[in-house]
This record gives structure tokens, C-alpha cells and sequence, in this order.
């Protein structure tokens, strides 16, 4: 709580929370050393194609007694203990690994990976990323990474320098969680991004009041006259996806499309959704 770059000491007369933080801390880097960790994909549809454009990886912990462990709850504790970085160097391997998989069957499929902001300004981030495609030989046009507006804000100068590297690399970017941060919205045009995601909270009363259409609908012309698509994120029903097709939404992700898969249930979803 002191910020980062310090160290604390835990000792048995701090509180249980101190103690609880370091106990899950040290059972999340036995985890990862035990391999307990397993990205799911959840599949983008691309509403005037109806094809799937990309899919999104996201960490699942099996944790070995206590079942499923939420994301929600262990990447700010992987963020704050240091172990975010091992643990995004194996997300971006492994998400490269099954992307090349993935493409000898289904070539138009992009795979969308969530960077942490503490990852995104490590110095070396361009570097490893490089080397992780190379290594892998998988086409970086197929990648999209997904940064909120707090991993870029802060550090913009840089963040632009490095999205530009990014772009030339041939990585498209998106902007996570669209709508909850505070920021200016002059960085829109500033930075070099290709797609909005629509934060959930937006599009689950979407049905319901007329205030969170506005916005929706906002977003989405906003975003189209600066040539950056939208995806509406958490669309659970046939109502939202029906309005959201009215607002011209290029692409919708959630329920209503498919839950996260393991890697083998995506093989047979992405079949099942070609034949159809
Ligand atoms: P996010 O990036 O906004 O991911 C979307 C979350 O919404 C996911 O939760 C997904 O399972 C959930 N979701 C998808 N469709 C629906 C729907 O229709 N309705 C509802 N109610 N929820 C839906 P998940 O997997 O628990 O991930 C939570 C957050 O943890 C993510 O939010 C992201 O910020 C973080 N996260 C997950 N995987 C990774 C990762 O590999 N790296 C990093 N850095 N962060 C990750
Ligand atoms: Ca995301
Ligand atoms: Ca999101
Ligand atoms: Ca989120």
C-alpha cells in the first residue's frame, strides 16, 4: 500500500491482511511454477461478416484445493508482487503458440492479448515481444494487444513512441475497458489505435435507458470519424446485439456469442460456426 518500489517486511503481528496477501502471493508463484494456469478464449464476432474475427485470451488459475481462481482477483496481486512479469512473458508465449495452431485451420482468426500496464512500460517490453514472435514465426498482423488508458496515459510520450513501434510492426491496438477511465480524450487521435472496446458496464443496460444508447452511440461515431472500430464488450442478449447492430457496432464479444473456451472447445466452435 506504500506504493511500489519499497519493500515490506510480513511478520505475525501485522494483521491478517497483510498475512492473507502474502499467503495467496506465495501460492500464486507455486502456481505458476506448477503450471496451474490455462488461457480461454472467448471468441469476437464481426456483425456485418458474421465471421470471428478474433479471439481474446484470458488467464484462468486452477488452483489446485480452493477451484477456480478469477483474474479480478490474482493479476493485481501478480502486479503488485513482481510476478506479472513472468507471468505475461508465458501469456504471450503461450497465446502465440496456440495462435499459430489456431491459423493452419483458421488463417482470418486475430488473437487479442490483455497487457498489463506494468508489463507495457517495462523497457525491455518491445524487445521480448519481438523475440516471442520471431521464436514462435507467427504473423504479428494477426495480433492485436489490448491496453487500458491507464497503461498509456501516464507515460504518453512514450507510450506513443511505442504504440508507433508497435503499429510498424504490424500490431494492431486496442483500447480496453473504453469509458471508465478519466482521461482526456485528445489521446484518441494522438495515439495510433485501431479499436475501442466498450466497457460492459455500457452495454448491460443498454435495453433499458435511453441515457446509456446516448453514449453508446456516441463512442461509435466518435470512433468511426477517427477511422477506429468498436467492439462492445459483455453483450449477453438478442436486444443488445440488436441495438447495437442498429448504432452500426463493428464487433460484439460475450455471452451472447460464447463464454471463454479452453483451447480444445474453441477448435470445435470456430468449426461448428464455418459450417453454419
Ligand atoms: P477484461 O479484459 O475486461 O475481460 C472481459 C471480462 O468479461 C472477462 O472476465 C470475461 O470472462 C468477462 N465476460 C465476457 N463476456 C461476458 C458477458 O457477456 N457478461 C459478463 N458479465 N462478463 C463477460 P475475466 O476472464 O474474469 O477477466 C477479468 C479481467 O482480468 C479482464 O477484464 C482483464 O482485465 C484481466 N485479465 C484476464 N486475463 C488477463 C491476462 O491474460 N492478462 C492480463 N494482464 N489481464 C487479464
Ligand atoms: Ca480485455
Ligand atoms: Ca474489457
Ligand atoms: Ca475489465
Amino acid at each position: 500500500k506504500n506504493g511500489r518500489n519499497q519493500y515490506a517486511l510480513y511478520h505475525d503481528g501485522m494483521g491478517s491482511d497483510g498475512k492473507h496477501l502474502f499467503q495467496l502471493e506465495t501460492a500464486l508463484r507455486k502456481a505458476f511454477d506448477r503450471g496451474e494456469f490455462e488461457l480461454y478464449y472467448q471468441p469476437q464476432l464481426d456483425m456485418k461478416t458474421k465471421q470471428i474475427r478474433a479471439v481474446e485470451a484470458l488467464i484462468r488459475w486452477k488452483h489446485s484445493g480452493k477451484g477456480f481462481i478469477s483474474p479480478g482477483k490474482f493479476i493485481p496481486l501478480a502486479e503488485e508482487s513482481g510476478l506479472i512479469t513472468p507471468i505475461s512473458d508465458w501469456i504471450m508465449m503461450q497465446a502465440c503458440e496456440h495462435l499459430k495452431q489456431l491459423q493452419l485451420h483458421f488463417p482470418y482468426v486475430k488473437m487479442s492479448v490483455n497487457i498489463s500496464p506494468i508489463y507495457f512500460q517495462q523497457i525491455d517490453f518491445l524487445e521480448k515481444l519481438q523475440k516471442t514472435i520471431e521464436s514462435v514465426n507467427v504473423n504479428p498482423r494477426s495480433i492485436e494487444l489490448e491496453l487500458t488508458e491507464s497503461a498509456v496515459m501516464p507515460h504518453a510520450e512514450q507510450s506513443v513512441a511505442r504504440l508507433t513501434t508497435l503499429k510498424t510492426m504490424g500490431i494492431s491496438i486496442a483500447i480496453d475497458d473504453f469509458g471508465t477511465g478519466f482521461s482526456s480524450l485528445s489521446y484518441l487521435h494522438r495515439f495510433p489505435i485501431d479499436v475501442l472496446k466498450i466497457d460492459q458496464s455500457f452495454i448491460k443496460p443498454l435495453s433499458r435507458y435511453q441515457e446509456d444508447l446516448a453514449i453508446v452511440k456516441a463512442i461509435i461515431m466518435m470512433a468511426h470519424s477517427l477511422q477506429i472500430q468498436v467492439v462492445a464488450e459483455g453483450v449477453e442478449t438478442e436486444k443488445q446485439y440488436q441495438i447495437l447492430e442498429e448504432q452500426r457496432c463493428d464487433f460484439v464479444q460475450g455471452y451472447y456469442v460464447s463464454n471463454p473456451l479452453s483451447i480444445g472447445e474453441l477448435y470445435e466452435f470456430l468449426e461448428m460456426w464455418n459450417d453454419f
